[in-house]
């Protein structure tokens, strides 16, 4: 058990679209000798012949909805990369994906450095303590500054930016990176298409063949770089990685695998294995609790369409999970038997017989789960990891249809039960009309494609104005506070207190009328 839990590292991805996530996904799995793995994530893209409705939802919008954990060996270490869906389906799934996983690789574009949604994911990371390592991809295209790149780091996301290499040239010029722990440059050859391990050649700065590949003026401009950085006499914290004060920064070019080793190396000498998690009685559950426990992070519905199921993604916790085995699920109180659990990739399914601490299992067809609930063998334990994330879209949604009314409501509530999207009734409100936030606006076409499928029932929406939402101290009272135009003050499932604003513009008019009051992006 504790040689299983010492080898495991969970993590995801965190980066805008286009960044190269799913290249860099894709090299993962070819260094870690998953080749035909590799194949399948490309694969993945295209996959889109399958002739279900719901694939047909995909395929009309050309995105992924069905994201997947990937698992694979890498010299020893049994690593799960859990995927965050990015581009339109960026939605509240993409945020709970990051309670399950014990660090973050975020990649950025050289040529771009921080982006909006690479900022918003940091932003849950860092609420949440999690580690992160940076990829600063694409150097072989023109590129920013390394120095502009890594202040923009400190500046815009307040935490140590901490190269762990440093590029030598950029663009055309870009020939691989000097390591600041061994003191060697390491030079990468182009391979076609990137299709296999890059030849690599070492050697220190001074190496006459070393200097002799790079042009001179890239060399010259590395060696006083390098002078710099030895210079600077930071030393490498890794306590302070753990803790998320220090984010160690690698560059590189996934599509020509140039820095990819080292990245994943350092990932996985840096990174911790799983992670303890808190019970709701205030006891810290480690990994190798004597009994299985995890919580559900995610819910997938209909994702084979052969049948109209369900998958719920547990994250292990603690104990070693085994088929059939039976447990409790706490919300509900009820014993059940886990005969269904499945490893899932894409659309194939794989059963599995047992799991440890950091891996994913999907609990297939199940229904009665929602998003955070706790499976245990000993039902003191009760994990509180229901991530709530502040919507940046609204729709009130109708039935538009008399006769179907109830099952209209039965399905909307379960669905908001689920945590498929949230709830909020408006205070004051004048009409009676249910009102749901989303992080994305894909998740209201779930809504609707979902109350069809399942419940028989239609929908109609209307886009409502809001886009900006924040928490507001809940010592405080809606009655006291001042609501400008553009702001409307709102509750959420829990009756907690929320302002809802149509501008960035009309938040900090809001704040501004209301000085002194607490305002979060995340519940208090
Ligand atoms: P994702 O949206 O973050 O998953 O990004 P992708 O991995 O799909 O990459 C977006 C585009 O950038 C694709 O056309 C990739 O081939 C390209 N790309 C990814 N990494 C690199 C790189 O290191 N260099 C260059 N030149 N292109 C890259």
């Amino acid at each position: 058990m504790a040689a299983e839990v010492a080898r495991r590292r969970s993590f995801a991805i965190v980066s805008h679209p286009d960044a190269g996530k799913t290249t860099l996904t894709e090299k993962f799995l070819l260094y870690g000798g998953a080749v035909h793995l590799a194949g399948s994530v490309k694969a993945r893209r295209n996959q889109r012949s399958t002739t279900s409705d719901w694939l047909e939802l995909e395929q009309k919008r050309g995105i992924s909805i069905s994201s997947t954990v990937l698992q694979f060996e890498y010299n020893g270490h049994r690593i799960n990369l859990l995927d965050t869906p990015g581009h339109q389906d960026f939605s509240e799934d993409t945020y709970r994906v990051l309670t399950a996983v014990d660090a973050a690789i975020m990649v950025l574009d050289a040529g771009k450095g921080i982006e909006d949604q690479t900022l918003k994911l940091f932003e849950v990371c860092r609420h949440r303590g999690v580690p992160i390592f940076t990829f600063i991809n694409k150097m072989d295209r023109p590129a920013r500054e390394p120095l502009d790149l890594l202040d923009e780091l400190e500046r815009v996301l307040s935490i140590n930016a901490y190269p762990v290499n440093w590029p030598l040239g950029a663009g055309k010029e870009f020939k691989g990176v000097w390591d600041r722990h061994t003191k060697m440059a390491h030079l990468f050859e182009r391979v076609p298409g990137g299709a296999y391990r890059s030849p690599e050649f070492t050697g220190s700065l001074a190496d006459p063949l070393i200097r002799e590949k790079l042009d001179p003026q890239t060399y010259e401009t590395v060696c006083e770089e390098v002078e710099m950085l030895e210079g600077a006499g930071t030393t490498f914290n890794a306590e302070d990685v753990l803790h998320a004060k220090t984010t160690p920064v690698y560059f590189g070019s996934a599509l020509n695998n140039f820095g990819v080793e080292l990245l994943l190396d350092g990932f996985l000498e840096h990174s911790t294995p799983p992670t303890p998690r808190q019970s709701m009685d205030g006891a810290t559950i480690e990994p190798h609790h004597p009994s299985f426990s995890g919580f559900v992070f995610k819910i997938q519905a209909n994702m084979d369409p052969q049948h109209r199921d369900r998958v719920a993604f547990v994250r292990v916790v603690s104990g070693k999970f085994e088929r059939n085995m039976a447990v409790t699920h706490v919300q509900s109180g009820k014993k059940m038997r886990l005969s269904n659990a499945n490893k899932i990739f894409g659309s194939d399914r794989e059963t599995v017989e047992e799991a440890y601490p950091g891996d994913v299992v999907g609990i297939v067809g199940k229904s009665g789960f929602s998003i955070g609930d706790t499976l245990t063998e000993d039902a003191a334990i009760r994990y509180d990891e229901i991530p709530y994330f502040a919507p940046e879209c609204f729709s009130y949604i109708e039935s538009p249809e008399p006769v179907q009314f109830k099952r209209f409501r039965t399905g909307l509530e379960q669905l908001l039960q689920e945590g498929v999207m949230q709830g909020y009734e408006l205070v004051n409100a004048t009409r009676a009309t249910p009102l749901l936030g989303a992080a994305g606006p894909l998740q209201f076409e779930i809504v609707q494609y979902r109350l069809k499928a399942e419940y028989g029932a239609d929908s109609r929406l209307e886009a409502a104005p809001w886009t900006v939402t924040r928490w507001i101290d809940p010592t405080v009272e809606a009655a006291r506070l001042k609501a400008p135009h553009g702001v409307r003050l709102a509750h959420d499932r829990l009756q907690r207190l929320v302002v809802l604003c149509e501008s960035p513009w009309a938040l900090r008019y809001f704040a501004e009328q209301n000085e002194g009051v607490q305002l979060s992006s995340l519940p208090f």
